[in-house]
């Protein structure tokens, strides 16, 4: 069934659709180039550096004739600077931003299988820190700037490409935050296209290439105990540890209320068309908040969960000072990603009313950050589907609320419209953004290089 409804979009959409030229051989290769530079540079979120990269890709665009006046490093500190480059338009309209993070998150050698800051090809895979989050698309923005800049190509918008520091747990150097303050006129846009939404496959199979509208964002909650503490050899019940555990297992057992919102339900309801035959009825009811069809598709795969509810997980450890005293602090760092129509408040109250100890103090640590979902504008939602179907026919444009959170809440809040998407292809029982011997499919890297050009061109020529 669902092989027959794949060929017959195909048959129509062939005839619809002008085919997209492959991309030049020698384009592919300086878009891997770039990334192989990118992700053998040690950019680690607390101990690296971005400059670096930043200075990379700024090397790669004066070799290919932008001017210095074109291109701005800066940075809330000289390790953590973001690369800014304009490729001028017609200015016919607004521009267009492309936002990508040159930090990563931090990889030790002895968790990964490999050196995790050497760039290997393997098994028609691209291994390394950042392959998949974030640097691909760092480096395809940059490689197909330079493409549009050797084929002569006249934008009716100035197209704006922004590297960025820290995206990876925010704090005070990150880049976003600190363009937005300190040079907003070189990032300002109508529209922002950015990590956040990426394709989905299944055995290998592409079933929705997705775009991020909207975003759940993150609260990390500090548990702490405090104890007078003591001797080990004279055990008393009331434990800082043991208090702690506690109130980590009843956390562990519990879960938030399932539901569902405008841009999920959206999604589902997409879902419902392409998906496995046997969860079509489910996907379908989900998208009308039936309950007893979220709670089976909330079972089925982690990233359904995390879609349809608000969760919280326990994260970092710590506590006792001493082998033989009693602990006088136990902690824990619980990170929550939260639905945007969740309240900070309403998943304080309940962390409290599930952990149910006065002992246990429940703060929220750090600053949350939360902003609005960009609306599904017709233009871009057009263009994204419209590129997908010429380049994967058949496999739709799904428009979707992320699990994790990224630079795209600061756009939005600053009133820049950001959508997260990439055409990079990842299946979804394999993702490894953050995890070990993180990797991309190297087709999809390529995929993903000519669907992007060819986006932006899109979003950039007025027809
Ligand atoms: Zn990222």
């Amino acid at each position: 069934m669902l092989k027959r409804i794949m060929a017959a979009a195909a048959l129509t959409t062939s005839t619809v659709f002008a085919q997209i030229a492959p991309t030049p051989e020698a384009e592919k290769q300086l878009a891997r180039d770039i990334y192989k530079e990118m992700i053998e540079i040690k950019s680690g979120y607390s101990t690296g550096a971005t400059t670096p990269v930043a200075e990379a890709a700024a090397r790669r665009l004066r070799a290919a004739g932008f001017p210095d006046a074109d291109i701005f490093i800066g940075g809330a500190i000289p390790s953590k600077a973001n690369l800014v480059v304009r490729y001028h338009g017609t200015g016919a309209r607004r521009p267009i931003l492309l936002l990508a993070h040159t930090d990563v998150v931090e990889a030790k050698r002895e968790d990964w299988s490999m050196d995790p800051f050497t760039f290997v090809e393997k098994d028609g895979y691209f291994y390394g820190r950042g392959t998949g989050d974030d640097k691909a698309q760092a480096a395809v923005w940059i490689a197909n700037l330079i493409r549009y800049k050797r084929e002569g190509f006249r934008p009716d918008r100035d197209i704006i490409v922004a590297l960025t520091a820290d995206e990876e747990g925010g704090g005070p150097y990150n880049g976003v935050q600190w363009l937005l303050k300190n040079q907003r006129k070189l990032i300002e846009a109508d529209v922002c296209l950015n990590e956040g939404g990426w394709g989905e496959s299944v055995g290998g199979k592409r079933v929705s290439n997705d775009v991020q509208v909207s975003e759940k964002y993150v609260v990390n909650y500090r548990f702490s105990v405090k104890n007078a503490g003591g001797h080990s050899s004279l055990p008393v019940p009331d434990n800082a540890i043991y208090h702690l555990a506690g109130a980590l297992d009843r956390l562990s057992k519990f879960i938030f209320p399932l539901k569902t919102n405008k841009v999920t339900q959206a999604y589902f309801s997409a879902m419902s068309k392409i998906e496995d035959p046997s969860v079509r009825d489910d996907l379908a009811k989900v998208a009308n908040n039936d309950p007893a069809a979220m709670e089976r598709i909330a079972r089925a795969t982690t990233a359904w969960n995390a879609t349809l509810r608000t969760t919280c997980v326990a994260t970092q450890l710590e506590g006792g000072h001493a082998k033989n005293a009693l602990p006088q602090l136990a902690a824990a760092t619980v990170n929550c990603r939260v639905q945007p129509d969740d309240s900070v408040d309403y998943v304080t109250q309940t962390l409290k009313r599930i952990v149910a100890d006065d002992q246990v103090t429940i703060e929220v640590d750090g600053a949350v950050e939360s902003g609005p979902p960009s609306e599904m504008r017709d233009d871009v939602m057009t263009a994204v589907r419209t590129t997908t179907e010429a380049i994967w026919p058949g496999v739709p444009a799904v428009p979707m609320m992320v699990m994790g959170a990224t630079d795209g809440l600061y756009l939005r809040a600053a009133g820049i419209q950001t959508y997260g998407v990439q055409g990079f292809f990842y299946d979804r029982d394999d993702i490894r953004f953050h995890g070990r011997d993180e990797r991309l499919k190297v087709q999809s890297f390529y995929d993903g290089q000519a669907f992007l050009y060819e986006l932006v061109k899109r979003l950039t020529s007025t027809r």
